[in-house]
């Protein structure tokens, strides 16, 4: 471990710890995924609690602990995120488990900090389509991991995907077309392919301003978590708990 650190971060996971401690995981600037453990910030009044919330930014102080960091300061950097809205709080819970998952510890990687920071600001941004944010976040953080899924060609023949339905597959990665439609899989309209490749191109700006409609961001939704539980090799608590909500 090294010596005291000071860097800013975004929280990924937090969980009560002993009587009144959190243990927190948080994807630094600097410094990558580190954990830490806060002591205190359960109590009323606690002096580090605010800032802390899931995708919350902050100014962070750690000095090394005996087997964890322990949080000395964080000042809370940014908008304060503010939203009570429970579909709100659930995407954001989605996306902070994904990129929890998907970041090992101690690889510092500023692009995907930068894009976790703006992800988190658009889905708390009471003026944004929270469950439209998580779909072009998720898709932005599949792309910075080099993990998004085959949306060309069918991952059975290989023949280029038609403007028609087909099935998604989380075990190959991509969508099945042409005869090789299989009952297995998600159901993925033609509608839902051409928001995909938007996605797949960077295109969440022009996503943004699409009419989606109940069903398509359904759909959408669904294929991207299966997509990142395929990779992670279990189930997206939080996405379960979001699903609720819908
Ligand atoms: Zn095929």
């Amino acid at each position: 471990m090294p010596a005291t650190l000071s860097d800013e971060g975004i929280v990924l996971r937090r969980r009560a710890f002993a009587e009144a401690d959190r243990i927190f995981v948080i994807m630094t600037r600097d410094h990558g995924k580190v954990s830490c453990l806060a002591r205190g910030v359960r109590r009323a009044k606690a002096r580090n609690a605010a800032g802390l919330d899931v995708l919350a930014r902050s100014q962070l102080l750690l000095i090394p602990g005996r087997n964890l960091f322990v949080l000395a300061q964080a000042r809370p950097l940014g908008p304060a995120p503010s939203s009570t809205d429970p579909v709100r709080l659930g995407c954001a819970a989605v996306l902070a488990e994904a990129a929890d998952g998907l970041l090992e510890d101690g690889h510092p990687d500023p692009d995907l900090y930068r894009l976790l920071c703006d992800s988190g600001e658009r889905l708390l941004d009471s003026r944004s389509v929270p469950r439209v944010e998580l779909a072009v976040a998720i898709f932005e953080l599949a792309a910075q991991v080099g993990y998004l899924p085959g949306l060309e060609r069918c991952v059975v023949c290989g023949r280029p995907l038609e403007n028609l339905p087909g099935r998604f597959l989380p075990e190959l990665g991509g969508i099945v077309q042409d005869g090789c439609a299989s009952p297995a899989g998600l159901a993925c309209g033609a509608a839902a392919i051409r928001v995909l490749r938007l996605l797949a191109r960077g295109g969440g700006e022009t996503a943004r301003r699409l009419r989606w409609s109940p069903e398509l961001l359904s759909e959408v939704e669904r294929i991207l978590v299966a997509h990142l539980e395929h990779r992670l090799d279990r189930r997206l608590r939080s996405a379960e708990v979001l699903a609720q909500l819908e």
